[in-house]
């Protein structure tokens, strides 16, 4: 049997697993739905904001906000004094709808359109130019507009050279020599990287900061620096996931499923602000001292923009039991609703944290063995799965049962939801804790 992978659950989490509100909101909601968790949110955005405090770099917080759909988030950005990073003209709204200011804004992304940088030039955000041809259309718009484009220049990286973001080696000489006296003013430079090496960062961000220097000797102001998101999530234990890996078989999933795409790393071991912290700590390659000390003496500030890791512990997603099916040695569920509310399958590939059954009836004691089923969707797709691994349940799943798939806010829940075979999209359900019981409301309220 396959080795069990229970997903870490925070404080409001696992005081809801164990509350009657589930269960009201699915009978209320009449389908799968998802909890936000914004009070998590606050705690990740401060974990973020003080390893700036206690290290003594001028940093900023962005929120990279294709993580989620929601508006609470924005909205808690906001509140937070966090920017937000957007990269389309539909996130670039809901981040102003959301209270962010025009200057707290950081705009990404490949080749932006003409409306989006016309909107990004008038309210003052930053843009993260992405290519020569993307320079001068942000320039003779800056012109038009009679204003000045704020913009950092992004880099392609050295360790990713097959990146199709960013500008290379000869691209960023043309830019700096273009940039001088035009309408667009270079605050600095800008990467974002695949993966969660920390090492990788600082190096990167070393460059970036002689970028700045070189730059500044041109006489261009260039005293920001991004590095990105990418900072780790820790989904499950380091113990589960060595065991998981080691154990792994093709027979563990429904249909001896394989997947091309390989697994996301659910464990890390340096996670979150912790992973800032550490990119801060670390002497970058061909540097004496660790990248903090060069952003100080240089007078260079340090900009973030944190996705998955904001959203960490910040919600997760409810299906509840329609349908179970015995098979030689497991049983296939059939939930509520559909795998494109849990997304990793775009990677050919699965969400691996186990989902816990929230029982409708109360146990009736502990059961002694484990009781292995996957979990399939609502719809007539042969391949649509939520989960082919045939987890370990501690109990029989029944009809009526939940089954929650814990820390699913970033990325997972919503990034490519759709409402195939007319099933509704699941609603957001904003969840808080007050002194005796958890209050909720829609995320978007009925206008
Ligand atoms: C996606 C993205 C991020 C956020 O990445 P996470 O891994 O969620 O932290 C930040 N910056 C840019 C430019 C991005 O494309």
């Amino acid at each position: 049997m396959t080795a069990r992978l229970p997903a870490h659950a925070g404080p409001e989490t696992r005081g809801l697993l164990a509350d009657p509100l589930l269960h009201e909101l699915g009978h209320g909601l009449g389908g799968p739905y998802h909890v936000l968790l914004p009070t998590a949110f606050d705690a990740n955005a401060t974990a973020f904001q003080a390893v700036f405090g206690e290290s003594g770099v001028d940093g900023r917080v962005y929120y990279a906000k294709k993580a989620n759909k929601a508006a609470v988030f924005a909205e808690r950005a906001a509140v937070a004094g966090l920017g937000v990073d957007v990269a389309s003209r539909g996130e670039l709204r809901e981040a102003l709808a959301a209270g962010v200011r025009g200057d707290d804004l950081v705009v990404t992304g490949p080749a932006k359109a003409d409306e989006l940088l016309r909107v990004a030039v008038l309210q003052g955000a930053l843009i993260a130019v992405d290519a020569l041809d993307e320079l001068d259309r942000l320039n003779a718009m800056a012109g038009e507009l009679g204003r000045t484009a704020r913009a950092l220049l992004r880099v392609l990286p050295s360790v990713q050279p097959h990146s199709r973001f960013g500008l290379e080696e000869s691209d960023l000489a043309v830019a700096l020599a273009r940039i001088g006296g035009s309408a667009v003013s270079l605050e600095g430079f800008s990467f974002h990287l695949s993966g969660y090496d920390v090492r990788q960062r600082a190096d990167l961000a070393a460059v970036l900061v002689r970028l700045c220097s070189r730059a500044r000797a041109l006489g261009l102001p260039a005293d920001s620096i991004s590095i990105g998101g990418g900072f780790a999530v820790d989904y499950v234990d380091g113990a589960d996931w060595r065991r998981f890996g080691e154990s792994n078989r093709a027979e563990h999933f429904h249909a001896e499923r394989r997947f091309g795409g390989g697994f996301y790393p659910y464990h890390s071991p340096v996670a979150g602000a912790d992973a800032l912290r550490a990119v801060l700590a670390c002497v970058p390659a061909g540097e004496s001292v660790p990248l903090a000390e060069m952003l100080r003496t240089a007078n260079v500030r340090l900009l973030v923009e944190p996705g998955r890791a904001l959203l960490d512990q910040a919600g997760f997603t409810v299906f509840r039991v329609q349908g179970v099916k015995d098979r030689d040695g497991y049983a296939i569920l059939t939930v509520d609703g559909s795998s494109l509310s849990l997304s990793e399958q775009w990677f050919d590939s699965e969400f691996l944290p186990d989902p816990v059954l929230v029982p409708a009836r109360p146990e009736a004691g502990p059961h002694a063995d484990l009781h292995p089923a996957c979990v399939g969707a609502a719809t007539c797709l042969e391949s649509d799965l939520l989960t082919w691994r045939k987890i370990p349940f501690p109990a029989p799943p029944a009809v009526g049962d939940l089954l929650v798939y814990l820390n699913t806010a970033g990325y997972q829940m919503d990034s490519n939801e759709s409402p195939f075979h007319e099933l509704p999209l699941p609603p957001k359900v904003v969840v808080e804790p007050t002194a005796d019981r958890f209050r909720w409301h829609l995320d978007r309220r009925p206008a």
